[in-house]
C-alpha cells in the first residue's frame, strides 16, 4: 500500500537544483551565486571555537547574533529575526502569514523559492510580469494589491534577472499600499547593488511598520553552507515568524560564524569590489559577443541566448565543465543566469561559450 500524502504536497513544486554533468575535470560551479572565496580566517577560528561545545544546544534565542545585528542596524533585537537562510524565514512568514483564501504578490521571473509560499499555504499566487528591461513593475504589481493580500515580495536585486530598483522608488511603492499586507523585501544581493547604500533601506523598516528586509550571510559574507540569514521587521513579525517555527534551527556554527562575520565589513567591502571588477568583465565579454544582458547589479548576470536552443548550450557547457543554471527551470526560457566566479572561472565560461555558441544556431 502506498503512503497518504496530504493534499498539498501535490501543489509544492520540486527546488530547481542545478544539475551536474559526467565531467572528469574540475567544474565551474557558477549556477548558485555563491561567491569564489573561502570564508575569512577569523570567521573560521570562530566556528572551530564552537566545535568544543557541539554537545549543547544551539542559543533558541540567538541572542548575541541579534544583538551584534541590531547594533549595526541601529535598532532593537526584539524587531530581528534568525533563520537557518533567509529562505526559513520566507517559509516560516508564509506559515504565518497566508492560508486558504489569502493572496501574494511577487514579480515573476523572480526567486524560485516564491512559489512554495503559497503553494505551502493553500494561499493563491499573484505573478506580476517584470518590464522590458528585467525590472519589477511596481505599478503594476500595486494593482495587484486586494483586501485578501497578505503578502507582496519584492526582491532587489531581483533574482534571476539581476536588475535592482532605488530604495526611493520602492519606498514610494510601499508608502501606497494598504497597512495589513507585510511587505517582504528580499535584499539577498544588496550589497552589490550601485544604485543604493546597503543602509539606505533601513529608514523604510523604521517608517513603515509592514515592512521586512530580509537579508543572509549566504551572499557576499560567503556562508551559504552554514545557513543563516535574518529580517528586521516589527517586533510583531518577528515573534509570529519565531511562533511557527522550532527553537534550535539555527546552529550553533552557523550563530558564531555570523557574530564574527560582522566583524569584518573591511572584507565585504573588498568582496564587493572583486565582484564589480568581474561583473565589468563579463558584461562586456557578452558585449563583445552580441549577447544581451540585462543591467546586473547583483553578483550575477542574467544573458539573453538570441534565440538559441537553451538546453544546447547548458549541454555544451556542461560537457566543458562550467556549469551555470539555464533560463527554463527559472521561468523564462532562452536565458543563461551565471554567477561570477574568480577571474579563471569566468574566463573559462567565457572560452566554453566561444565553443559552444557557433555550434547552437540564433533564432531556431
Ligand atoms: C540566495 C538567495 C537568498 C538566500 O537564501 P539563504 O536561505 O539565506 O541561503 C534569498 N533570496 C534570494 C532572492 C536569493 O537569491
Amino acid at each position: 500500500m502506498s503512503l497518504e500524502f496530504a493534499e498539498r504536497l501535490r501543489r509544492i513544486p520540486v527546488y530547481p537544483a542545478a544539475e551536474t554533468y559526467e565531467f572528469g575535470g574540475d567544474l565551474v560551479k557558477l549556477a548558485s551565486n555563491e561567491t569564489p572565496w573561502a570564508p575569512h580566517p577569523a570567521v573560521l577560528e570562530a566556528i572551530e571555537r564552537e566545535l568544543r561545545t557541539l554537545n549543547r544546544y544551539p542559543d533558541p534565542d540567538k541572542a548575541t547574533l541579534r544583538r551584534r545585528l541590531a547594533e549595526r542596524l541601529e535598532t532593537t533585537p526584539a524587531r530581528i529575526a534568525v533563520g537557518n537562510g533567509s529562505c526559513e524565514l520566507l517559509l516560516a512568514a508564509a506559515d504565518a502569514l497566508l492560508e486558504p483564501g489569502a493572496e501574494i504578490v511577487y514579480a515573476w521571473p523572480s526567486f524560485s523559492m516564491y512559489p512554495h509560499l503559497a503553494a505551502q499555504s493553500g494561499a493563491r499566487a499573484i505573478e506580476v510580469p517584470l518590464d522590458e528591461e528585467g525590472r519589477h513593475d511596481l505599478g503594476a504589481m500595486a494593482r495587484e494589491v486586494t483586501a485578501a493580500t497578505r503578502i507582496v515580495l519584492v526582491c532587489n536585486p531581483n533574482n534571476p534577472t539581476a536588475t535592482a530598483l532605488s530604495s526611493e522608488e520602492i519606498d514610494a511603492f510601499v508608502s501606497e499600499l494598504p497597512r495589513h499586507v507585510c511587505v517582504i523585501l528580499d535584499e539577498a544581493y544588496i550589497e552589490f547593488s550601485t544604485l543604493q547604500d546597503p543602509d539606505d533601506s533601513l529608514p523604510m523598516a523604521e517608517r513603515h511598520p509592514n515592512v521586512v528586509l530580509l537579508r543572509t550571510f549566504s551572499k557576499v559574507y560567503g556562508l551559504c553552507g552554514l545557513r543563516v540569514g535574518y529580517g528586521l521587521g516589527s517586533e510583531d513579525f518577528r515573534a509570529a515568524v519565531d511562533r511557527v517555527r522550532q527553537p534550535f534551527s539555527v546552529n550553533a556554527l552557523a550563530q558564531a560564524a555570523a557574530v564574527e562575520a560582522l566583524e569584518h565589513q573591511d572584507e565585504v567591502v573588498r568582496r564587493v569590489e572583486r565582484v564589480a571588477t568581474e561583473r565589468l568583465h563579463v558584461e562586456e565579454a557578452f558585449e563583445e559577443r552580441g549577447l544581451d544582458s540585462t543591467d546586473s547589479q547583483a553578483n550575477f548576470s542574467w544573458v539573453s541566448l538570441g534565440g538559441r536552443d537553451e538546453a544546447a548550450v547548458m549541454r555544451g557547457l556542461g560537457e566543458r565543465g562550467v556549469i551555470v543554471r539555464g533560463g527554463a527551470a527559472l521561468g523564462a526560457e532562452g536565458h543563461l543566469r551565471v554567477t561570477y566566479g574568480t577571474r579563471a572561472e569566468n574566463d573559462r565560461f567565457l572560452a566554453a561559450l566561444d565553443e559552444v555558441l557557433p555550434k547552437v544556431p540564433a533564432n531556431a
